[in-house]
């Protein structure tokens, strides 16, 4: 081949490309060398895309007259390491999904517009090296005591000093200008030091432990160093994050970085400075509130070895850390590291298989772990920690039903707990109302005809929002003015039925005119400071009522709150999903959790009109693990995870026949090869068939062993991609799928 003749390596370079394409491509090397790990740009069709090398090979399948050269290599230096090429490439394989699009996740945004790496937006000032050198004759000097004060500072900084930072520091921007004039000093990237140049970590002390939380310390860090998953069960305010802070302090002492995946909404400015304020280690973090440059600086941070924590939500999983030592899951039976599009991976998932690959341990913890984590738990695959008690002073909160038939509501507020709440008030404390349901009424009803007001797009009632006055579908964001008129019956008498939060907070306000009512939701924390002002005016400790929805669940620590109630708890007992229980339990206990943390005792209200409801008498008895008993033998009957592996294939169209069409096809195609480990069934209509204008139609697989599932969903893959299918006509396959919605 002597047109290869003119590049210095003869081998070929295979590469991952963003395509929906689940294969690899091999192209002619370019004159520059590009490792595995290097972003490329590639000729692909008629178009340039940028790729990520994933190896060099010294054959190809591919015919001389069709490879193609590599247009450009962008990075020097591998930008991904081999280890998250190689979770990367794992992923792929198991959620059967492009490689190229998975490695893309991997990447910050200005990483896959092919931007190159470093800190371009931070300015920093540096000493020239005249300024270090004795001759002193030749050397000009600084003209004034203020260009002088200047370049000491830059001279003990060699990493550099950020323009922000002399600006704050009084240095304007003339004296800095002077020095560079003077060739005294200079502009240019940072060069931050690696975490482990730190002497001393610690920036503050760490408390005692008390004995449980002592021993899942000490179990935790005499297993690094190697792979091992811990569930560290424990209930709410037992002290985890103390756990985790302390078992970080080991983890920096053997100079390796930490990975701290949280909740969606878990990842709170409180979060990370509980963090900063015990480390003085840099830690990064990374989440959805980041503009580009935020986040690519984050990444770096972490990339380099820069940062000692990361701190992330759940694509930070995909993020290189060169020497990663502890993996640590909070929350992790959170909904929200499930990935519910494209790449619909599960970060706590993904964490073990990291943690293998890194040989390090990881730590699930959780007040209320997922079946799957305490199913393995069970089997002896993880190692089990609990903390049973409370830190500190704190008692476990007295949980109650009240029974709502037969009571006189206030908005779907029974009386008796309008009491409760002027009583702890009035003794200087702050409540809680819980209800997972935004806006100020859930549907509205025409009095004459009983028509509902629902969305045009979906099969969904329609909400009532009172700021602004609007109506909004919360399936496909379609927002209409409040109609006057029903579009039935031309009737005036239209009516709101049920509870939002909106509605309820007018209801508490004029209850309890003299107390604030403090409404945390997405309407209400869509600004980035939102929430943080009202989280600082709860910690004031003054006596109010927080109302909220699942934002309220997870995580925070209000010492003063000490009645927590739930308005509703009967929605999720009978979801169709056969999560519903499971996560309502797990909601029930969280919200709970919020009560009773400091030192005042905590009382907890359940409003339902199913007080017999067997799961529910289990959680107001404070016990998860039966609860969670109770579930699994109703699983293990029905075979549903954790007892057995899901696959869901899900198809959507614009045209009412074509997605239940080719669940029909695919299902007699997979009828042909299926063994007798699988079961198919279906195809089926979605639980809201009709989203978006389209229609959508579910194909379940269920198997007894992995690889049985796999095998099965491969071939269905195979098919699908074999077909040419109209262009509104989209499939998609979902492994291990959390929603069935
Ligand atoms: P969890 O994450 O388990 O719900 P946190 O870690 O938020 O609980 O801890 C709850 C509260 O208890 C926090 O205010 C924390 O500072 C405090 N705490 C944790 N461990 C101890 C301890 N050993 N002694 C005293 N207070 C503690
Ligand atoms: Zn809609």
């Amino acid at each position: 081949m002597s047109s290869n003749s003119a590049y210095h390596c003869n081998k070929y370079l295979r590469v991952a490309i963003p395509t929906p394409l689940r294969r690899l491509f091999d192209y002619l090397p370019p004159t520059t060398p590009a490792a595995p790990g290097c972003r490329v740009v590639v000729p692909f069709g008629p178009r340039e895309l940028i790729g990520i090398v994933l190896s060099l090979e010294t054959s190809t399948d591919v015919a001389a007259d069709k490879l193609k050269p590599v247009i450009s290599v962008l990075d020097q230096e591998p930008l991904l390491p081999a280890q998250v090429l190689g979770l990367c490439q794992w992923t792929a394989r198991y959620y059967h999904y492009s490689v190229g699009e998975t490695l893309m996740l991997a990447l910050p945004k200005n990483l896959r517009q092919g931007k190159p790496a470093f800190y371009g937006t931070v300015v920093h000032w540096f000493a020239t090296d005249w300024f270090a050198t004795d001759s002193r004759q030749e050397k000009p000097s600084p003209r004034s005591k203020k260009q002088s004060a200047a370049l000491e500072l830059l001279a003990s900084n060699p990493e550099g000093v950020s323009a922000t930072e002399l600006k704050d520091l009084g240095f304007s921007q003339n004296v800095l200008k002077a020095l560079e004039k003077n060739e005294l000093a200079y502009t240019g990237e940072p060069t931050p030091q690696p975490f482990t140049h730190i002497k001393e970590p610690l920036k503050s002390a760490h408390l005692q432990l008390n004995a449980e939380q002592a021993y899942a310390c000490e179990v935790i860090t005499s297993g690094l160093g190697g792979y091992r998953t811990f569930l560290l069960e424990g209930v709410t305010g037992s002290g985890k994050t103390e756990v985790y802070l302390q078992a970080i302090a080991a983890t920096l002492a053997i100079g390796k970085q930490t990975l701290v995946l949280v909740p969606e909404i878990g990842l709170t400015p409180q979060t990370v400075r509980r963090f900063r304020d015990r480390y003085a280690v840099p830690v990064a973090c990374l989440n959805s509130g980041l503009n580009d440059g935020e986040r690519l600086q984050g990444w770096l941070v972490a990339a380099r070895g820069t940062a000692g924590i990361l701190i992330a939500t759940r694509s930070g999983i995909f993020t290189p850390l060169p020497h990663l030592g502890l993996i640590i899951v909070d929350e992790e039976h959170d909904g929200s590291y499930k990935q519910q599009d494209t790449l619909r991976y599960n970060a706590r998932d993904l964490a073990i298989i990291r943690g293998q690959q890194s040989n390090c341990p990881v730590v699930l913890g959780s007040a209320t772990p997922s079946l799957e984590t305490l199913h393995n738990a069970r089997l002896g695959k993880y190692t089990h920690l609990h903390l049973r008690q409370r830190a500190g002073n704190a008692r476990p909160p007295a949980m109650a039903l009240l029974d709502m038939r037969r009571q006189t509501l206030h908005d779907g507020l029974a009386t008796e707990l309008l009491q409760k709440m002027a009583m702890h008030l009035d003794m200087g404390n702050q409540v809680m109302v819980f209800l997972n349901r935004r806006g100020y009424a859930p549907s509205m009803i025409c009095h004459d005809c009983g028509t509902l007001i629902d969305c045009p797009h979906c099969d969904a009632h329609m909400t009532i929002h009172r700021y602004p006055p609007h109506m909004h579908c919360h399936h496909c964001d379609l927002q209409q003015a409040i109609p006057r008129q029903c579009p039935g019956c031309q009737g005036r008498k239209l009516r709101p039925v049920g509870q939002g939060t909106e509605r309820i907070e007018q209801t508490l306000s004029q209850h309890f005119p003299n107390h604030p009512v403090l409404r945390i939701d997405r309407d209400t924390t869509r600004k980035k400071l939102a929430l943080g002002t009202m989280l600082d005016e709860i910690h004031s400790g003054k006596p109010c009522i927080v109302l909220g929805t699942q934002m309220l669940a997870k995580g925070h620590h209000f010492p003063d709150v000490t009645l927590v109630a739930i308005v509703n708890a009967d929605a999720g007992l009978f979801s169709a999903d056969f999560r519903g229980c499971e996560r309502t339990g797990q909601l029930i206990t969280q919200v709970a959790g919020r009560a009773g943390r400091g030192n005042k005792p905590g009382q907890v209200i359940i409003q339902t009109y199913n007080p017999q409801h067997p799961a529910l008498q289990l959680l107001v008895s404070n016990n998860y693990s039966r609860f969670a008993d109770s579930l699994f033998a109703e699983r293990r009957h029905l075979n549903l995870p954790p007892q057995g592996y899901l696959a869901l294939v899900r198809t959507e169209s614009a045209h009412p026949q074509e997605s239940e069409a080719l669940l029909m096809a695919l299902r007699q195609c997979a009828g042909e090869q299926q063994d007798d480990q699988v079961t198919i069934l279906g195809p089926i209509p979605a639980p809201m068939e009709k989203r978006q204008g389209r229609f959508r139609w579910h194909l379940l697989v269920q198997a007894n062993n992995r690889n049985h599932l796999h095998r099965q969903v491969n071939a269905m893959v195979s098919y699908l991609e074999s077909q040419r299918l109209p262009r509104q006509l989209k499939w998609t396959v979902d492994i291990d799928p959390q929603e069935m919605s």
